[in-house]
Formats: structure tokens, C-alpha cells, sequence
């Protein structure tokens, strides 16, 4: 089967997080099953654009409201992701570094969505499947539907993968326009709540409908930044298919991040020669049970519940541990993260920035990873942190209910909690304190969490399978 993922990241050409990692490895475990995967997505300015070599595929141009674009999509030539990557080049739009964060995002990615679909159209080797990823790609179904340029492509059926429905794309009716003449008889298709809503309407255009995880889907008819009655209406086009991790790369016995490979026989050793290089670097202290967080430092994290949380472990329990933070995010959070640097020297120290190097030397080097995120579709850090041996520490929601089970239940291997509060963090790093002083029982815990399989055959495969129903 041929299947064209359209995504506005994809790891290593450019990620902000883990649509990226996900987009980054689908297709190659597709690839790998037989299949025939394919990924495009915008030609940003990144590091891989300079750095690969391409062949151009296609030109073309279409209007965008009263603006004229041309475009062109270029193909990497050596195949070296493990599956075929198009970048699309649109000149004034997606010719910048960043992925995200413009003014102009939203022309920015309609633009895209329609040079993807013009492409398409022209094109002489169609996919028997279009999967979109996300309110980046989320026009795309009612374009090949109801647009009438493009109306030969409904034939092709598609599928919607919601890594996060907090963002939606949102767009005034006034850009209606935007979009190339469509049958305005469906313009129910493209609303939601008075605006043009990406997401909503890929949801409602798609020929079925994944979210990441299973306890995700069915928080979301509660809890979906508006969308719940939508969420609740569709739920018989939708499921949840649980993310995997791409297990060569996240692998501590070969991640050249990392500066000692280990494996299960010699993780002990393997995470403390981790450690030491972050307690030097990070002026921390080795003995000392090290909590660390990695992610964006937004509401949905519980980012704003750290500086807190942190302070109140370090006073209450006599400074007993270690913190080191890695995100980027809200500048209100960003700044009192910084500011506490000076204030709880030796204890707690962090990096604000983007940085996948340290990402990888924080999983290898820890004892435990904090997620008390108030929303997680999937959650892929609790997957690399068990990898490394490191021990979640999560609340209990999305994929991270679906992933960790606390030391409390039988076989648990995680510490698990309910609220989304600065007494939870605290209360969970105490009794991560208390497991600190049993190292029997961390190491068995290390070992058991490394061998969680959470690889992604088995839901590459469940793709295939939602695919097969659509032929
Ligand atoms: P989300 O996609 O909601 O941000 P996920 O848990 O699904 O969260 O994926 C996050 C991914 O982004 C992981 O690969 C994580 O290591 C990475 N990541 C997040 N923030 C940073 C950062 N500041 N530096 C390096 N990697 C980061």
C-alpha cells in the first residue's frame, strides 16, 4: 500500500516536539512492514535542508486569496530516513528557520496545505491513502473533497492523526477566501464555533480519525478545548493507537549523544558516568537522587506548577535531591525557572533552549523524569526515559495512563499521581525519595523498564490494519 503522510514536522529534518518523533519514524516502521510510506512537509531552513542533497520533483503555483505562489517540491535524493521525504519550498511563506511562531502562521501552512493538494493532483503516482497529521494539515480532506479543482482526489481516503487537539488552527471567516473556490453549500465542514477550524473539519472530512493514545480519545469527549459534543458525535470514526518509540535511535547501548553506551547488564554504571557528566556540567551533586523535566514549558505541562513544586521539596525534605529542567515555553515560567538558579545553588539548575543533546544525556543521566502534565495525547518522554532506565514520575492522564503503572500495583515500575498540584509533585518526589533508599529495588525497576517493549511494530502495524479497512 502507498501512503503519503503530510506533517508540519518531521525528526531530523525539523521537530518542536513529538509530532516530529512520531512522523520521523511511522513511515520507516510502515516501510519496514512492506509498505510503501512517504512523508511531505514544508522546506524550512533548517540544518538537513544544507546538509542533504535534492532532486526537484514538481513546480507549480495556485492563489491564495489575491496573492499569486509558486512552489516546488524537491525529493532527497538517497532515501536515507528509510522512506521517501518532499519538501515543499513556497518562497515568502516557509523559508524561514523556525517551524512554528510567526505572525503569519496561518497563511503560512494553508499555503502548504494547498501546494500539497495541487501536487497531488498532478501527480502521476497518487497514494492510496493520505494521512494527515494535526491542525497544520487539517484542510487537507475538505480540500480534496469539496474544492473543484480537486475534487477527482475524493477517491482517495484519508486519515486525521490528532498528536494534540489544543491547538486547532483557528482562522476568521474573512479568509475564507484563502482556501482555492470550493462548493460553499459545505461550509458547515469548515466551521466550528463561528471561525474556520482545521482540526474540526479534518475531523469531520476524514475518512477515520487516530488520536495517540486510547485514554486520550476518550478524555478528549470531556476535555478538548471545545471540540467535546464534535469528539463525542464522530467517536465512531475514531481510535486510539498508542504511539511507539523509534527504538534505533533511542537506544542507550548506541546513542552517540550520550558519552557511555550501556545496556541492561551494566545500567548502573552506564546511568552513573551519565550522571556524573550532568552533576559536573550542571554543578549538582552525584550522590543525590536526580528528578529531571524535559518539555515545553506551557499550561499543558504543568510547567507553571515547577518553580513551586521544586522549592518545596528542596526546604521540606532538607535538600535531599537534585532538579534539572530542560524547555523552552511561557517567558512568565521561563523566568522564574532562571531566577531560581541563584537561589537554590547546587540543588537545582536549568537550560532554557531547545537542545536534543542534553534531551539525551537528561534520560541517560537521571533517576527520575517528571511529567505532571494537565493534558498528554501520548507522552513520548516517559517512553525514552524507561529506556534509559530512568523512572517516570507522571500524573494519571492520555498516554501516560495508558504507559506507567505506579510501584503501588502489582508489576508497577512508575510513580503515578492524580492532581495536577504543586502537594502531588511534592508527595511523588518524597516517595520517589523513599524508593531512592532501597538500590535493590531501583535496579530491578531499571532493568524491568528498559525491557518495556514499546517499539513501534505493533502500532505501525494497527495502521495498516485502519488502512486496509478504508480500501
Ligand atoms: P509534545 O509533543 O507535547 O511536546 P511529547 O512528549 O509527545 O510532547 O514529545 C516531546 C519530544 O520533544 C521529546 O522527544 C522530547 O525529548 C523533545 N523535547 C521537548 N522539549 C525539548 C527541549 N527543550 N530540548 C530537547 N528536546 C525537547
Amino acid at each position: 500500500m502507498e501512503i503519503l503522510h503530510v506533517s508540519a514536522e518531521c525528526y531530523p529534518v525539523a521537530k518542536a516536539g513529538g509530532l516530529g518523533d512520531v512522523v520521523g519514524a511511522l513511515p520507516k516502521y510502515q516501510n519496514q512492514l512492506g509498505h510503501i510510506a512517504k512523508v511531505v512537509m514544508p522546506m524550512y531552513r533548517t540544518k538537513f535542508l544544507y546538509e542533504n542533497d535534492f532532486d526537484i520533483t514538481h513546480k507549480g503555483s495556485f492563489a491564495m486569496g489575491h496573492y499569486w505562489f509558486n512552489y516546488t517540491i524537491i525529493k532527497e535524493k538517497t532515501n536515507k530516513l528509510g522512506f521517501d521525504l518532499f519538501l515543499v519550498d513556497i518562497n515568502g511563506l516557509l523559508d524561514r528557520e523556525a517551524v512554528y511562531g510567526y505572525s503569519d502562521d496561518v497563511e503560512r501552512f494553508t499555503a502548504f496545505q494547498i501546494a500539497v493538494v495541487d501536487w497531488l493532483s498532478k501527480w502521476n503516482h497518487q497514494p492510496e491513502i493520505v494521512h494527515v497529521h494535526d491542525h497544520h494539515t487539517g484542510l487537507i480532506p475538505f480540500m480534496m473533497k469539496h474544492c473543484y479543482a480537486y475534487q477527482h482526489l475524493s477517491v482517495i481516503p484519508t486519515v486525521l492523526t490528532i498528536h494534540n487537539a489544543q491547538y486547532q488552527g483557528w482562522m476568521g471567516w474573512d479568509k475564507s477566501n484563502y482556501i482555492p473556490d470550493w462548493n460553499t453549500w459545505e461550509w458547515g465542514k469548515l466551521d466550528w464555533e463561528k471561525n474556520i477550524n482545521p482540526l474540526a473539519s479534518a475531523v469531520k472530512c476524514a475518512s477515520k480519525v487516530t488520536t495517540v493514545s486510547q485514554s486520550y480519545l476518550e478524555e478528549m469527549r470531556h476535555n478538548a478545548n471545545g471540540l467535546e459534543n464534535l469528539f463525542e458525535y464522530e467517536r465512531g470514526k475514531c481510535i486510539g493507537i498508542l504511539n511507539g518509540i523509534d527504538d534505533s535511535v533511542w537506544d542507550p547501548a548506541v546513542d552517540t549523544y550520550i558519552e557511555s553506551n550501556f545496556s541492561v547488564e551494566n545500567v548502573h554504571e552506564g546511568k552513573l558516568a551519565s550522571k556524573k557528566v550532568l552533576c559536573d556540567l550542571y554543578n549538582l551533586d552525584i550522590d543525590k537522587p536526580l528528578f529531571v523535566f524535559i518539555g515545553r514549558l506551557v499550561h499543558e505541562k504543568a510547567a507553571d506548577l515547577l518553580p513551586q513544586a521544586i522549592y518545596d521539596s528542596v526546604y521540606h525534605m532538607q535538600g535531599t535531591m537534585s532538579f534539572l529542567i530542560l524547555g523552552s515555553g511561557e517567558p512568565g515560567v521561563e523566568w522564574e525557572l532562571e531566577n531560581m538558579k541563584n537561589q537554590l545553588v547546587g540543588y537545582y539548575n536549568s537550560k532554557i533552549g531547545y537542545n536534543e543533546k542534553l534531551s539525551h544525556q537528561m534520560y541517560a543521566g537521571a533517576d527520575f523524569l517528571l511529567m505532571p502534565s494537565r493534558v498528554e495525547p501520548c507522552g513520548l518522554n516517559q517512553m525514552y526515559a524507561m529506556r534509559y532506565g530512568t523512572i517516570p514520575i507522571v500524573r494519571n492522564t492520555g498516554g501516560l495512563r495508558d504507559t506507567v503503572i505506579d510501584v503501588g500495583e502489582p508489576g508497577g515500575y512508575g510513580i503515578v499521581f492524580n492532581d495536577a498540584t504543586v502537594w502531588d509533585i511534592t508527595y511523588s518526589v518524597h516517595r520517589a525519595l523513599e524508593l531512592y533508599k532501597k538500590p535493590k529495588r531501583i535496579n530491578k525497576i531499571r532493568t524491568t523498564i528498559m525491557k518495556i517493549d514499546n517499539s513501534w511494530e505493533n502500532s505501525a502495524d494497527r495502521y495498516i490494519n485502519l488502512y486496509n479497512s478504508l480500501q
